[in-house]
């Protein structure tokens, strides 16, 4: 599936993930957008972006779904939220890590399902909030026609 992104929306989504990067201080990261779709067995559609990276590297892989490119449902200011959404991620991603492995290792079955479930969505709920009050201090995205 080669080229899914469009050359110049890549190079917007690169560029503009770039800045939001160096604003939020994640000097060391190296954030890397894959052609691929997103995809998360539990939800009932695709999610709009997502971030993925592992314990050891400040490496990080990006997704956007069809549903970012959407002008519709998706304009500009969701898009410039979602982006920040994603980068922002990254500060808490080692601490994500490092949960699952005290977790893995001290927990099981329900026990570890709800832990995880807790961490994750009080994450998830912060990172929302903290995107939503930055996307008005950080410059907007847009996406080229
Ligand atoms: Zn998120």
């Amino acid at each position: 599936m080669a080229n899914r992104i469009k050359p110049v929306h890549r190079k917007a989504i690169e560029e503009y993930v770039e800045k939001v990067r160096v604003a939020l201080g994640l000097l060391e990261w190296r954030i890397v957008l894959l052609d691929e779709p997103t995809e998360d067995d539990e939800a009932v559609e695709p999610p709009t972006a997502q971030i993925s990276t592992t314990e050891t590297h400040h490496l990080a892989l990006m997704r956007v779904g069809d549903r970012f490119f959407d002008d519709d449902g998706n304009p500009d200011n969701l898009r410039t939220e979602t982006l920040i959404h994603e980068v922002l991620h990254l500060h808490f991603e080692f601490a994500w890590h490092a949960f699952l492995e005290v977790a893995h290792s001290n927990l099981a079955g329900q026990a570890l399902g709800l832990a995880k479930y807790s961490y994750r969505t009080n994450i998830e709920r912060g990172v929302d909030q903290l995107a939503h009050a930055l996307a008005s201090m950080l410059p907007p995205f847009k996406l080229p026609k």
